[in-house]
């Protein structure tokens, strides 16, 4: 299949692009597009066949379900059987934005976009172009990141390419993402509510809406003994082709520990990578080392990681080692813990602490 690949913000053409994707979407065809969060592969919501698609492009087994975007809060009525009042307490006070809530699903929404469930995922984008393209789609459009399955979800169109081109019919091109790290999942079918999936939307901003909320326990650990509950969160996700260490404790310390890996595995011919803060980056030895940013500005590490982990990639990369950045135990809540989690989960949770 061939890919349009259209770069959005030139020219006065994004009215036509996007009702060109919109037209595509109501066929059932595929079409990549950005969001605030990373960018996402969309497929018209309430048709099985492209949800369908959605799952082949991807290569994502078809038990991990989509989450539908909408353009507008009434919609939730349609896809949800009940809409709680916390659902629409949430709504007013982070929609449009990175908030994904789990409700009953409607008969409206197949079990093809549920992953077989009996809930589905909802999420209203602030992202003009997705609200736009979502619109003229007719309402509901299903879509995961961008990336193939196992992959770190794509923060810039030029990943989406990468990842997608002929298997798509359509690729929407705004540069780099704002967030770059997916939204923050909370499930409304449980009391107290569950996050599900740490992001920009923290529990802190949950906890000031709803009173109560609690983190799914295997957010941080695989020693619970428990499945995770969203299924996205069981598999193998955000990897990098290469053996990726989280290094913990004393700065000093942590630096001399990853240094003595580095030496010892270049003398095994093999090559090193390594993710640091600016404070400390400029001490290591790895073959590729990748400054974050400051780690005090979690915002920068977040829209930073997904593409340092593909640049390993690119580089060819076999043993990366990393600092530990934002919220190592997860007890501290804000955006720390979407990073720790996301980088636990690249890690396959390989931590040393030295
Ligand atoms: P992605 O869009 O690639 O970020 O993946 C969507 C995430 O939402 C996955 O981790 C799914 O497991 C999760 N998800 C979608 N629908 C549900 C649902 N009904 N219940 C729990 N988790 C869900
Ligand atoms: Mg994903």
């Amino acid at each position: 299949m061939e890919t349009k690949v259209v770069r959005l913000g030139e020219g006065n053409k994004d009215e036509e692009v996007l009702r060109e994707a919109g037209e595509i979407l109501k066929a059932g065809g595929l079409v990549a597009f950005p969001t605030e969060t990373v960018y996402g592969l969309g497929g018209d919501a309430l048709n099985p066949s492209s949800s369908k698609k959605i799952y082949a492009a991807k290569g994502r087994p078809s038990d991990n379900p989509l989450i539908v975007h909408l353009y507008r809060t009434e919609d939730l009525f349609q896809v949800a059987r009940e809409v709680p009042e916390r659902a629409l307490r949430l709504a007013e006070a982070f929609w449009p934005g990175p908030l994904t809530m789990i409700l009953p699903k409607s008969d409206l929404v197949p079990k093809e976009t549920t992953g077989g469930l009996d809930t589905v995922a909802v999420r209203l984008p602030s992202h003009p172009a997705a609200r736009k393209m979502i619109e003229y789609a007719g309402g509901f459009v299903a879509a995961p990141s961008a990336n193939l399955s196992g992959r770190p979800s794509p923060t810039t169109a030029k990943y989406v390419v990468e990842d997608m081109n002929g298997r798509i019919e359509m690729i929407l091109d705004d540069g780099e993402v704002g967030i770059g790290l997916e939204s923050t999942i909370v499930d409304l079918t449980v009391s107290p509510p569950q996050i599900l999936r740490p992001g920009f939307i923290t529990g802190e901003m949950l906890t000031e809406v709803l009173g109560q909320v609690e983190n799914d326990a295997t957010l941080f650990s695989t020693g619970s003994g428990q499945a995770p509950r969203a299924p996205g969160m069981k598999y193998r996700h955000y990897a990098p082709k290469g053996d990726l260490t989280i290094v913990q404790g004393d700065k000093d310390q942590v630096v001399a520990f990853v240094n003595q890996k580095v030496l010892k595995a270049r003398a095994e011919g093999k090559r090193t990578g390594v993710i640091a803060a600016s404070d400390t980056a400029f001490r290591y030895e790895g073959d590729v080392i990748k400054t974050i940013g400051d780690r005090r500005d979690e915002e920068v590490i977040a829209r930073r990681l997904y593409t340092i982990l593909r640049e390993f990639d690119d580089e060819e990369v076999d043993l990366m080692f990393s600092e530990s950045f934002g919220d190592e135990s997860g007890e501290h809540g804000g955006l720390g813990q979407a990073i720790m989690n996301r980088l636990l989960k690249a890690a396959g949770h390989q931590v040393i602490k030295v």
